[in-house]
C-alpha cells in the first residue's frame, strides 16, 4: 500500500470509529432483540441451522464448490429479529469460514454497535456460501443454486426484519433487476415459501461499497436505513451519530 492509499485507510478508519461508535444513547433499553413469539425453541431451530451448514459445507451445486476453502453458511442468533444478507465470502471469509469478518465485516459490526445491538443479537449470511474468485460479482447460475440454502435460513428464523447488504443480495431477494439506489431506504416485501405473512426488507449499501465511497452523504443514508429498522422493530434508536 502507497502512502496516500495508507493515509486514506487510517482516515477512514478513525472517521469510522467517529461515526458509528459516536455518542448515541437509547430511547427504549427494555425492548428485546429476540423474537418472543417463536413457537420453536432456540436450539431446536439452532440444530435445524447446522443441518443446512452441514449441506452448504458438503455442497458442489455450481462451480464454486471446488474452488472454497470454507464455505461460508452464516452465523449469529437463531431468534434473529434481524437477519443481514450480503453478496458472498471474500478471502478471509473463505479463510475462516464466517461471514464478513475482513475489512467489511469490521464496518458492519460497527453499524451494528452504533444501532445498540451486538453480533451476537443478529444473524448474518449471505446469498453465495462460497467466494466467487478474486471477488467477482456471482454469477446468476450461481445464486439460482445456493439461494434455496438462504430461503431456508430465513424460514428457519423467521425474522421480523431482513438487511439486504448492496444490490446483489437485496437483488437476488426482491427478484429485481433495479438499483441498489432506487431500492434502498424503504420497505420491501419479502415471501418465504411457506405462505406466511411477508417479512419486511429493508435494503442499504454495502459496508464494502461504503468503504470505497465514504463520503458523509453515504454514511447518512445507510444510518438512516438503520435507523428505520430499528424504529419498525420499536428497538432504541441512538441518537447520533450526527455528522
Ligand atoms: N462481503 C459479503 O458480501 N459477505 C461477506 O461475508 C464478506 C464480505
Amino acid at each position: 500500500m502507497n502512502d496516500v492509499n495508507f493515509e486514506k485507510a487510517v482516515r477512514q478508519h478513525l472517521e469510522m470509529d467517529d461515526f458509528f461508535t459516536g455518542g448515541f444513547s437509547l430511547k427504549n433499553p427494555a425492548a428485546s432483540t429476540e423474537k418472543t413469539d417463536t413457537d420453536r425453541p432456540a436450539r431446536d431451530i439452532e440444530t435445524e441451522l447446522e443441518k443446512i451448514a452441514a449441506e452448504v459445507r458438503l455442497c458442489r451445486k455450481c462451480d464454486l464448490g471446488p474452488l472454497r476453502t470454507n464455505a461460508v453458511p452464516g452465523e449469529g442468533c437463531p431468534v434473529a429479529r434481524i437477519v443481514f444478507v450480503g453478496e458472498g465470502p471474500g478471502a478471509d471469509e473463505d479463510a475462516q469460514g464466517r461471514p464478513f469478518v475482513g475489512r467489511a465485516g469490521q464496518l458492519l459490526d460497527k453499524i451494528i454497535t452504533a444501532s445498540g445491538l451486538k453480533r451476537s443479537d443478529v444473524y448474518i449470511c449471505n446469498v453465495l456460501k462460497c467466494r466467487p474468485p478474486e471477488n467477482r460479482d456471482p454469477r446468476p447460475d450461481e445464486i439460482i443454486s445456493c439461494l434455496p440454502y438462504l430461503q431456508r435460513q430465513i424460514e428457519l428464523i423467521n425474522p421480523d426484519i431482513i438487511v439486504a447488504l448492496g444490490a446483489h443480495a437485496a437483488r437476488a431477494l426482491l427478484n429485481t433487476n433495479k438499483a441498489i439506489g432506487q431500492l434502498r431506504g424503504q420497505f420491501h416485501e419479502y415471501y418465504t415459501g411457506l405462505g406466511s405473512p411477508p417479512i419486511k426488507l429493508m435494503a442499504t449499501y454495502h459496508p464494502a461499497y461504503l468503504l470505497r465511497n465514504y463520503s458523509p452523504d453515504n454514511r447518512r443514508r445507510v444510518w438512516e436505513d438503520m435507523k428505520k429498522v430499528l424504529a419498525e422493530l420499536d428497538l432504541p434508536v441512538p441518537q447520533g451519530p450526527s455528522r
